[in-house]
């Protein structure tokens, strides 16, 4: 569990996967669709969101019957099979979301196998004293629905999975219809590992075609007694509307500040590097950044040397109308400008293509200078393109990154050898997420201390969820006796 990667391990681990997928990797060959893959049907995935929402009842009472060593040792084939079959989801994923890169989301299985606690996050906590002894336990809820995303899909089935079953809970999924083939892979996945563990043949289900619907029958249920939400703010509003108890994991758009004390070689690597981690997929990464005016043309030259090609000011306007396109609201009428999904998670040469550029392999990201007000700056936009703004001092910089954090209190980055630049900003900006000095997955425990999670949960405020963040305490008081001091 206690793995803290270095960089050198991390390109060691994606070199040493990318060299057994060479060539014949069977999710290349594969067929999938919501129901099954190669022709074989998933375990624990039904027509019917009533027959899941059983099925996760059956597995919440199972678990309840294991002790925490049974527990453990399903969540210790979990991580074996995550492990193992972490090229397959990420060919899958990207085949089916044309989303991200199969490298990189491959290193995320990894670090969900790794990373993410299980059992020994749930210690009970003890008080003693002239009353005897107080115990808190950390309780399951039951069976909790969880609704999940594109642009993590098999990731976070897997991370939540391991987290609520380590929490002693049933889960039914509703995963995101763009990514329903990866999502309930994962499904089948877990299943297999607890029938291969003793655990029963069906511990956690899904759907075969996920919608709103299916998703209201979720929240309606009585049987769901926690709901968890991973996506964008329309989803993460409607669980909270609920009525029920929600875990709501939102947007974020983060803004890295990067001052003229900081190491700006390094700092143009490890923005290039984070912002282009599975094409900018995580909600994590670098979305916008702000550089002293001093230091900014350094960092530009920095970052072009990482792998990043600058466009004009009439190039990224060009581009912004590609990215973003205009939708209306239907039930409002009220039309904004949102993400083109075509473009989210490509590759910076695909996106660059559609201007008119043509660039080699070797170019991970589109970098261009912009005013505050860009439409860069201003959305969450989940592809390999950053615009830099420059700024004239830390006063500027902080004033304009918190406005471009839109208030999510998600994520920030900085850069700067300046600790009281540093913890102004990590004051002023209220983020769950702050990382200093290193690219943004450090802050999910990618080459960072602490656990990993794709479900940072802002809105709500369990942060970088885990076991416990899926509990309810309980507490059992023994007066008078206990304390043997
Ligand atoms: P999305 O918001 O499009 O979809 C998320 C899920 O919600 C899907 O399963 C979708 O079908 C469902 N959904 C959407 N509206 C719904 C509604 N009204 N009722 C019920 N279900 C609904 O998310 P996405 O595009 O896959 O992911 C990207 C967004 O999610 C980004 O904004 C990103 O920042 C955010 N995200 C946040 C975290 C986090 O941990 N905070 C992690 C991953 C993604």
């Amino acid at each position: 569990m206690a793995i803290n990667w270095t960089e050198a391990q991390i390109e060691q681990i994606v070199a040493s996967v990318m060299k057994g997928l060479k060539g014949n990797s069977p999710a290349t060959k594969g067929e999938y669709c919501g129901a099954g893959y190669n022709g074989k049907k998933f375990i624990g995935v039904y027509d019917d969101m009533n027959d899941a929402i059983d099925a996760a009842e059956s597995g919440y009472k199972a678990i309840r019957a294991m002790s925490l060593d049974e527990r453990e040792k399903v969540i210790g084939v979990i991580r074996d099979l995550c492990r193992k079959e972490a090229p397959i989801m990420a060919e899958i994923g990207v085949g089916e979301t044309k989303m991200g890169r199969v490298d990189h989301k491959t290193a995320k299985h990894m670090l969900v196998a790794d990373k993410t606690p299980g059992t020994s996050d749930i210690a009970p906590q003890v008080k003693t004293g002239d009353f005897g002894l107080t115990l808190t336990e950390m309780a399951p809820f039951g069976v909790v629905g969880s609704i999940t995303p594109s642009t993590n899909p098999s990731e976070t089935v897997i991370c939540n999975s391991i987290g609520m079953i380590a929490a002693g809970n049933g889960v039914v999924f509703n995963p995101h219809p763009n990514a329903i083939a990866t999502s309930n892979y994962a499904v089948d996945l877990i299943n297999r590992a607890s029938a291969m563990a003793g655990g029963p043949k069906v511990l956690v289900s899904s759907v075969v075609k996920p919608t709103l619907d299916t998703a209201n029958i979720m929240y309606k249920d009585p049987r769901i007694k926690l709901l968890v939400c991973t996506g964008g703010p329309g989803v993460v509003k409607s669980v909270l509307s609920s009525g029920k108890k929600a875990i709501g994991a939102g947007a974020g758009n983060p803004p890295v500040i990067v001052d003229d004390t900081a190491d700006i070689k390094k700092a143009g690597k490890d923005i290039i590097d984070g912002c282009t981690f599975d094409n900018n997929l995580p909600c994590i990464a670098e979305k916008e950044v702000f550089a002293f005016a001093n230091i900014a043309s350094e960092l530009i030259e920095a970052m072009k040397a990482n792998g990043a090609y600058l466009i004009t000011r009439e190039e990224a306007d060009k581009l912004a109308k590609v990215v973003l396109v205009e939708k209306t609201n239907p039930k409002t009428g009220i039309s904004a400008k949102t993400v083109n999904r075509d473009c989210v998670g490509r590759d910076a040469k695909v996106l660059l293509e559609k201007i008119g550029i043509n660039v080699g392999n070797d170019i991970r990201c589109i970098i261009c200078e912009a005013p505050f007000e860009h439409d860069f700056v201003q959305h969450e936009l989940m592809m390999p393109i950053l615009p830099i703004v420059r700024v004239k001092n830390i006063d500027e910089a902080i004033d304009l990154a918190v406005k471009a954090e839109h208030g999510n209190r998600h994520t920030a980055h900085m850069h700067s050898k300046n600790i009281d630049n540093l913890t102004r900003f990590a004051r002023a900006v209220e983020t769950t997420i702050f990382v200093k000095n290193a690219p943004s997955y450090a802050g999910i425990g990618f080459g960072g201390e602490g656990h990993t999670t794709f479900t940072i949960a802002g809105p709500t405020g369990e942060g970088i969820t885990s076991a416990r963040s899926f509990t309810r305490l309980r507490r059992c008081v023994l007066a008078e006796s206990f304390r043997i001091i």
